[in-house]
């Protein structure tokens, strides 16, 4: 037997006709959203970002659209991306290819390629040699996090990506600005708080097919949109009269850059697990807390992201401390167990892996792995390893 994508159920009213907008967002491989926004005014720029983080306030605040370019998922034919790249990497720079060489990434005037691998390093090269009319930044990203040696250098970069997407808009990005975009940026961090903490409570109000179509809308819409969007979700979701299932609580983590396919969430889902935790779309809540709205601004984001950002394999982990804080998250989010779920040949992730797996195995905590890749169309196997996992939870409360 195949077990092929799952079909969701029809969702009416409001709540239907907001995951519907989500949902042709995740599909506009085209970025006619980005297309339609910029239509509005020939001045506007959009600027694509490549996982697993950006500071888009800076984006925002020299009037830009930051982009995120999450790969083809399952629904590009990989037909000249392959020749671009030896056979024993990951999926995700194959479909960026993809996309780029068929004119579907034209709506970008620029592209931001964060220091996360030798992939991404190679894939922003191919981008300069294919793309020599667009502004193409390798995004380095500190591995000091004191202040006046990696902040500084981190403030550097940033303020260089504000000068190049600045020369486009005409839109210079002052002091003020940039607290104003912090501050945009703060309300969306609420609101996405507001959901991701409704999910741990009340998993069954917050599928992780919508959750996730949730963050995706957040790498094509406007930011004010987005968090319209995500608040109006919230409230509607608490009114549903969704009933909990006798499922499990796992936490993922491995999925920080290329993304499982929409139809992997819900088979894990049905293989009775609820998803109370993860790494998908890490970048959009990579720094969670507030940042402040006073002061620096361009010292605040650094702040931010070297002393408040959430641990990833693709971060340089100066104190050690990431298999502590993955065993935290375990208890804080009151998860049963954990899926290591990684891209195939995804360098960090799966370099990562063998010390999470120890500090699992010490703290007493069930987990399973599998590899995925973001065109994955078989799900047999992962249901049933999932399935199983679950089933051995429930019974004895281990694996
Ligand atoms: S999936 Fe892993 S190896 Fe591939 S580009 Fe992303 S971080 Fe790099």
């Amino acid at each position: 037997m195949t077990i092929v994508a799952p079909t969701e159920p029809v969702l009416a009213g409001r709540l239907g006709e907001i995951i519907n907008r989500a949902t042709e967002l995740y599909e506009d491989l085209d970025f006619k959203a980005v297309l339609d926004w910029k239509a509005k005014d020939k001045t506007r720029r959009a600027i694509g970002f490549l996982p697993v983080y950006v500071p888009r306030e800076v984006i925002h605040a020299a009037g830009g659209l930051p982009v995120g370019i999450m790969g083809g998922g399952d629904m590009t034919e990989i037909v000249r991306g392959d020749s671009y790249f030896q056979s024993y990497i990951c999926h995700l720079p194959r479909s960026v290819i993809e996309l780029l060489v068929n004119g579907r990434l034209d709506a970008m005037d620029g592209f931001l390629f964060p220091s996360i691998c030798d992939v991404i390093r190679n894939l922003s090269g191919m981008f300069k040699l294919l793309k020599p009319d667009r502004y193409v930044h390798y995004f380095d990203l500190p591995q000091n996090f004191q202040g006046n040696l990696g902040g500084r250098f981190y403030v550097h970069e940033m303020k260089s990506v504000a000068t190049a997407v600045s020369g486009m808009t005409g839109n210079a990005v002052s002091d003020d600005r940039l607290r104003e975009s912090i501050r945009v940026y703060n309300a969306n961090r609420k609101a996405m708080a507001a959901m991701l903490d409704l999910r741990i409570e009340k998993p069954w109000l917050v599928p992780a097919m919508e959750y996730y179509l949730m963050l995706r809308a957040g790498y094509l819409l406007p930011v004010e949109e987005h968090t319209v969007m995500l608040n109006e979700y919230t409230e509607l979701v608490q009114k549903s009269d969704r009933r909990p299932l006798d499922n499990i609580r796992v936490m993922v983590r491995g999925a920080f850059c290329e993304q499982p396919p929409l139809a992997l969430l819900r088979t894990l889902e049905r293989a009775g697990c609820y998803l109370v935790d993860d790494d998908f779309v890490v970048g959009a809540r990579f720094t969670p807390k507030p940042i402040p709205e006073t002061g620096d601004p361009w010292e605040a984001l650094a702040d931010a992201f070297m002393n408040h950002s959430l641990p990833t394999a693709s971060k340089y982990d100066q104190k050690h401390e990431k298999a502590k804080l993955l065993v935290d998250r375990v208890r804080e989010v009151r998860a049963d167990g954990v899926l290591l779920m990684a891209p195939s040949f995804c360098d960090p992730a799966l370099l990562d892996q063998p010390m999470l797996q120890s500090a699992l195995e010490k703290a007493g905590i069930p987990f399973t792995s599998f590899k995925y890749s973001e065109d994955t169309g078989q799900f047999q196997v992962i249901r049933e390893q999932a399935g199983t996992f679950a089933d051995a939870i429930k019974l004895w409360g281990i694996v």
